[in-house]
């Protein structure tokens, strides 16, 4: 009985690695070569494997059995596919495609004219025009059009696939497969907008006092940000990416050629950069479109860390190989993005002076708050959205957007441009919580090997401790090890 259960979970599991294998190679195509192709077919495909009877029988029965943690871990895993799979109707995962589609195409529309939507985002991070800040801000009126009615109704849809299953929320669901539950993380959130409370709110004083402004509104903060807290542009010209990374490996330890990661730096990608693991370890693949600048140098970064999180990845089951809650994996990235804002980085690949080391440094905990009290705005606003999709959602954002970020919008359309909890569904929380963890993980780091760069223990470290087992521990039991309890 033990080896047949323990045979039939393999089988499976290698099935589910193929369908994988078959959507990554086809999306990665889509992002590289503009393929024409049909994630939706892809994504039924895989929804269905997951709903073959025998996928829950047998992880019912491991999970009753007497078997060993590792196989009982895979079945946990698994079966947490299986319930997400249950609320994945065709209605839903077209919609969801449909309006993938619409964001891809709909541009914003600037002064009448259509721009790319890393123009917008480069304008208000780096435009001294204020008004042209609040036009940029404002410029996505098409796609609130087309997003309005959507929205809701995917919230809506979402929610009753939820409660269809007996649970209270979609964000109830969402979360049970990353061993967490809303009210822990409402409880996080509010520890961490506590946290970062006081920081936040000395960049937006600081921010009013030096660009002489009445006060902050919401297309001054990404430049207040950007001015206060990161070092100029000019320091990071694209070509110092790839060379730099070679050095930060090869001071690890390893050589950057010999661990046959594919990166290919010349994509046209709506996005810095993205990681495709086809195969776990063998075919993982980084698409990078490389611009100037410190927050594209981080974007290499935090997706070469994705990439050697699952190339140092020991474990043979697919379930193990990918299974770990999305916000560990999002925090091994970001722990290789952090390593762009450490003094001996920027010492060493930058010629900036100790002075300019110093300001960023110095300015660390603020631009952190900022962008966590950003994710925490999105995360927020989606929990309320999915249980009150008819609802007022202008005034839920207003309220968030007060709370976290200091303003209101006092615009009724704003909600309906937030598409990326709309494709991402209960994301946002992974990006505020990689941040918390990376920073935990650097100060262990520091603490147990000095200057982690120039290291190879502190590598040896991440591999022996996050990457090499996969997903056989939790992540609670992971960032044990350095100490941190969210
Ligand atoms: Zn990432």
């Amino acid at each position: 009985m033990v080896k047949d259960k323990a045979r039939t979970l393999k089988e499976i599991e290698q099935k589910l690695e193929a369908l994988q294998a078959a959507e990554g190679e086809d999306v990665f195509r889509l992002y590289y070569e503009h393929a024409d192709v049909d994630v939706a077919a892809h994504e039924k495909r895989r929804r269905d494997a997951l709903l073959t009877p025998e996928v829950a029988e047998t992880c019912e029965a491991v999970l009753a059995g007497d078997y060993d943690a590792s196989l009982n871990r895979r079945a946990k895993i698994v079966s947490d596919w299986v319930t997400l799979a249950r609320a994945e109707t065709d209605e839903i995962i077209d919609l969801k495609e449909e309006i993938q589609k619409i964001v891809i195409d709909v541009k914003p529309t600037l002064d009448g004219e259509e721009i790319p939507r890393h123009l917008k985002t480069n304008i208000l991070l780096k435009e001294t025009d204020r008004d042209v800040r609040r036009r940029a801000f404002r410029s996505e009126g098409k796609l609130r059009g087309e997003l309005f009615k959507r929205a809701r109704r995917l919230y809506r849809l979402r929610n009753d696939a939820a409660q269809a299953l007996g649970y209270e929320d979609y964000p109830s669901l969402a979360l049970a497969g990353e061993d967490l539950t809303v009210a822990e993380l409402k409880d996080l959130i509010n520890k961490y907008e506590s946290v970062t409370r006081q920081p936040y709110e000395e960049l937006l004083a600081e921010g009013v006092d030096r660009f002489q402004l009445d006060k902050i509104e919401p297309w001054d903060t990404y430049y207040v940000t950007d001015r206060l807290c990161a070092a100029d542009d000019k320091y990071f010209p694209g070509e110092i990416g790839l060379p730099s990374l070679a050095e930060v490996v090869k001071g690890f330890g390893r050589d950057l050629e010999s661990l046959g990661i594919a990166l290919h730096a010349d994509a046209d990608i709506p996005y810095g950069g993205l990681c495709f693991a086809i195969r776990v370890p063998d075919d993982i693949r980084i698409l990078l479109n490389l611009k100037d600048g410190m927050s594209d140098l981080r974007v290499l970064y935090h997706e070469f860390g994705h990439a050697v999180h699952r190339k140092f990845t020991a474990a043979e089951d697919f379930s193990l190989k990918v299974g770990d809650a999305g916000f560990f994996a999002e925090a091994m990235a970001d722990t290789w993005g952090l390593l762009v804002n450490r003094p001996a980085w920027l010492r060493k690949f930058t010629g900036m002076s100790e002075d300019e080391v110093s300001r960023v440094a110095d300015a660390e905990e603020k631009s952190f708050a900022a962008r966590v009290r950003r994710f925490m705005m999105t995360q927020s606003f989606e929990i309320d959205a999915y249980r009150n999709a008819g609802g007022d959602l202008a005034a839920t954002l207003d309220d968030y957007a007060e709370r976290f970020l200091g303003y209101r919008y006092k615009d009724d359309g704003m909600w309906a441009e937030q598409y990326f909890p709309l494709l991402y569904p209960m994301y946002s929380k992974n990006y505020m919580l990689a941040r918390v963890i990376q920073r935990a993980v650097h100060g262990y780091l520091e603490r147990e090997y000095g200057e982690p760069l120039d290291e190879p223990k502190a590598f040896e470290f991440l591999v022996d401790r996050f990457y090499a087992d996969g997903a056989l521990r939790t992540w609670k039991e992971k960032l044990a090890v350095v100490g941190l309890d969210l």
